[in-house]
């Protein structure tokens, strides 16, 4: 039987696209167009998406998901070039399949760092990864998950990944986490948003993060709203005016304008289609 989380699975969005071919069925691949694809868990509740994105001489891999397939593989069997790594942040849902890969880009900050050494607390993947956390329909009925280090290599704000003929560049976007980056492609209009924006409830983890997470929004409303985003829960794709009406409801919450919701130690806010939750 269907868990809650999944009530609305399968998503429609993916109706939009072709189905790629690869070998393991944890993984479902779509092809987004313009050799862009979304590597998508659906049988895990994050419903994590992870992207490769090919250029001309090298690819680029968005996150490394929760670490439950074997994505290296997978990355083999659609590209035999170059493949450059990038962490979107440091939460364990994106980096999981990090230690398959020869080195990993990270954004130079001290959260990333710290978790690149010290890793994720067993108790932590132990609570996130439960045997709820899974799909009836998983492949895999349950994996236990264990934090293994990778070799990295740190990269600063400005930062530009050359892929051949399509250029990403890092931009700061703390709020989600402290250490969350965007990678931006402004020839083709492209912003890969890692966890800032996804279309599901969005979540801010210390309160203190917030105020620049506001900042963030702003600053992408003004800036992006004209882009494509890709997101890295749910569903991939989104129109970036999206981020002018976060940013709204962020700034609505900054001004105390929307009352919330005390679950246990949180704060849920919640206006029109959108919701925040804030430790
Ligand atoms: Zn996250």
């Amino acid at each position: 039987m269907k868990r809650s989380w999944e009530k609305d699975l399968p998503r429609k969005q993916y109706q939009n696209y072709k189905r790629v071919e690869q070998s393991q069925p944890w993984f479902e691949v779509y092809d987004l167009g313009n050799q862009i694809y979304a590597i998508y868990e659906p049988y895990q509740f994050q419903e994590v998406i992870s992207y490769f994105i090919m250029g001309e001489e090298k690819a680029l891999l968005w996150d490394t998901g929760n670490g439950i397939g074997n994505m290296k593989q997978l990355v083999n069997e659609l590209w035999d070039k170059e493949v450059i790594v990038v962490n979107s942040h440091s939460h364990f849902d994106h980096i999981g399949s990090n230690y398959q890969f020869d080195i990993v880009h990270v954004f130079e900050h001290p959260t990333m760092i710290s978790t690149m050494e010290k890793g994720i607390e067993q108790e932590i993947l132990d609570q996130n990864y439960g045997l709820e956390t899974y799909s009836y329909q998983s492949p895999i009925a349950y994996h236990p998950l264990r934090y293994r280090r990778c070799k990295y290599e740190t990269f600063k704000e400005g930062t530009v990944f050359d892929l051949g003929r399509r250029r990403f560049t890092v931009i700061y976007t703390p709020g989600h986490s402290a250490d969350s980056i965007m990678l931006v492609n402004d020839e083709e209009k492209l912003l890969l948003t890692g966890d800032t924006y996804y279309p599901a409830q969005l979540y801010c983890f210390t309160e203190d993060l917030f105020d620049m997470y506001v900042k963030t929004m702003q600053m992408l409303a003004e800036v992006y709203a004209d882009y494509t985003l890709m997101t890295s829960h749910n569903e991939p794709i989104c129109e970036g005016n999206i981020l002018i009406e976060v940013s709204k409801f962020f700034q609505k919450i900054k001004n105390e304008e929307i009352s919330y919701k005390t679950i246990g130690n949180l704060k849920e806010y919640e206006w029109n289609s959108f919701n925040l939750l804030m430790k």
